[in-house]
């Protein structure tokens, strides 16, 4: 269960948070190798990367696809790393499934579409494999406790939260206005479901990356999902926001230890 991978609540003041890093996009083998072993020297064994990417304009790098999958897993061999990858229908959980993927999750733009959801969720349906369900892209609570509830009736129930922010209506600091209210309201309702902060969206720039993840510790979440590139100034999607895994190792020895509890 996806719940044992984070500290427990007793003793979640002195234990490091669950941390899932890596790429947006998985590009080629030898970024993916590269990252991967450069992460694993900064402790990290939960690696993301996106293979199928739903972007909002067309035209955008849309992720290399299922030739990725291989790649991924000549890197779990090669570093004995566990993988997490974005799925946006039934056909990208099987492929998921037959290549041995550890976690799986739903982007903020499937959250969004009921049906979507309730395709993943069913093509789920007696899979070991954890799920995290990214908040919708819009501000809307009830739409991402909606998701919840799909794969719950599904049977599905080895869950996390992720808050990656919703889209702000003009430019502001942050690429996804953060609305700490959301998380808090939706942890209400689901206190047994573990939230996890995705920092990189929210802030869209590396420098502003450290701020909103102190801010997800002193909430008392459970994790971190975080996009880490050896090359962030070169990836294919989401350059800005990238960190280096050097740097994020940095970043993750200067947060605080909690300090506030919903
Ligand atoms: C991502 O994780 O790279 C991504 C596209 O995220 P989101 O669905 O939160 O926009
Ligand atoms: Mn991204």
């Amino acid at each position: 269960m996806i719940t044992e991978l984070f500290p427990s609540n007793k003793s979640k003041q002195n234990e490091a948070p669950f941390v899932i890093a890596g790429p947006c996009s998985v590009e080629t083998p030898e970024q993916l190798m590269t990252t991967v072993g450069q992460l694993k020297k900064e402790g990290i064994s939960w690696i993301r990367g996106g293979v199928w990417k739903p972007r909002t304009r067309p035209g955008s790098f849309e992720g290399v696809g299922e030739i990725a999958l291989p790649w991924i897993q000549a890197a779990k061999k090669e570093f004995g790393v566990k993988f997490a990858i974005e799925v946006a229908s039934a056909n990208h959980v099987e492929l998921a499934l037959k290549h041995d993927m550890d976690m799986l999750w739903v982007g903020a733009r499937s959250t969004a579409n009921p049906f979507t959801v309730q395709e993943i969720a069913e093509s789920l349906k007696g899979a070991k494999v954890p799920v995290l369900i990214k908040n919708p892209i819009n501000a809307d609570l009830s739409l991402w406790q909606g998701a919840f509830e799909r794969f719950q009736k599904a049977g599905i129930t080895d869950l996390a939260a992720v808050h990656r922010g919703f889209s702000n209506l003009r430019e502001q600091v942050y690429r996804n206005s953060p609305m700490w209210q959301i998380p808090i309201d939706f942890k209400r309702t689901f206190p047994e479901i573990p939230m996890i902060c995705d920092p990189s969206h929210i802030a869209g720039k590396r420098s502003l990356v450290q701020i909103i993840a102190q801010k997800a510790l002193d909430l008392s979440f459970d994790g971190f999902l975080i996009e880490s590139h050896h090359q962030p100034d070169l990836a294919w999607s989401d350059a800005a926001q990238q960190l280096t895994p050097q740097a994020l190792g940095e970043m993750l020895k200067n947060l605080k230890t909690r300090s506030i509890h919903f």
